[in-house]
């Protein structure tokens, strides 16, 4: 067995009550074969995905995680998983991590062609160094994503809303960044408005507020960003959501790019232009968000 491990899930229904789902777990190597090569997830990146921070054998933030996965199975037409059955399997793929920094991803495909059921999995991996980024912050460009900002209510079959595994076009944002010299990327509407990157949540800070754009179907909603914002209430910030136009992206006091395995990052330069990166603040929410949290 290599480091790395999975779960083969075989799903139950969304309204199936077992008090032990143990049964319904395969643990296999995760080099191993374990698809079929009629996946549609492969053929089709036609499924749904989460990825949650493991820090020293506990999964963060699993409830809103299954939320999401919810919600976005519900967005896809996929059958509702069974809530139940995917806490016991993360527990379970947690339990199995070593110390230090590890990923879980939960992944709910369409399944096999003309299969009958859905093809439900999590595999468990170490994360990836972050350190550096986390203290340094990263520089950014702004990319057109094509779209207007009502985009998910007039054209819902784009699934903007979901987690689907089909982030080719995310990955193809990353590279255009870093072929302009920059780490990452924050999308734009066509309309002129702050989006998202092509995998974190974007915060904005203006004195004592923080503004995030309004999660109001073309973004994810972010559970980073979720925790960001609980972290900064306590503390007496100003929170909230809004249509930010792409101008006050340069306009603002200090940014950040958050996600559930990097975790914060302070935005440096946007297109080419400095930002003030908050240091001291970027490492308390660092701290924070490298807590236990549930
Ligand atoms: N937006 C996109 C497009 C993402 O892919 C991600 C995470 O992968 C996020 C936002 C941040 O979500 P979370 O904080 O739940 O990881």
């Amino acid at each position: 067995m290599s480091q790395r491990f999975a779960l083969i899930i075989d799903p139950a229904g969304p309204d199936e009550e077992r008090v032990d789902y143990s049964g319904s777990f395969t643990l296999v190597d995760a080099e191993a074969p374990a698809l079929s090569v009629g996946e549609l997830s492969t053929q089709r990146g036609d499924g749904v995905f989460e990825s949650i921070g493991v820090i020293d054998s506990h999964a963060q933030e699993v409830g809103p995680h299954l939320e999401r996965l919810a919600n976005s199975a519900h967005i896809c037409d996929l059958p509702a998983p069974n809530l139940e059955q995917w806490h016991q399997a993360i527990a379970v793929a947690a339990a199995a991590c070593p110390a230090g920094e590890w990923v879980i991803k939960l992944i709910l495909s369409r399944g096999v062609e003309h299969g009958p059921t859905p093809t439900a999995w999590v595999t468990a991996a170490p994360a990836s160094d972050f350190s550096a980024v986390r203290r340094n912050g990263v520089k950014v460009v702004t990319l057109d994503r094509g779209y207007p900002l009502d985009v998910a209510e007039r054209s819902p079959w784009l699934l903007l809303g979901a987690k689907t595994l089909s982030y080719a076009v995310n990955m193809a944002a990353l590279r255009e960044a870093r072929r302009r010299g920059a780490d990452d990327a924050i999308f734009l509407s066509n309309d002129g408005y702050v989006l998202e990157a092509p995998t974190a949540s974007l915060i904005l800070r203006f004195g004592d507020r923080f503004m995030t754009p309004a999660p109001t179907g073309g973004i994810l909603h972010g559970t980073t960003q979720l925790s960001v914002y609980e972290f900064l209430a306590a503390r007496g910030f100003e929170t909230g959501y809004a249509r930010i136009p792409a101008s006050d992206l340069t306009n603002a006091d200090a940014a950040w790019l958050v996600s559930s395995v990097r975790l914060a990052v302070a935005i440096t330069d946007v297109d080419g232009q400095n930002l003030p990166a908050d240091q001291s603040l970027t490492a308390d929410l660092n701290n924070y968000l490298l807590s236990p949290r549930d």
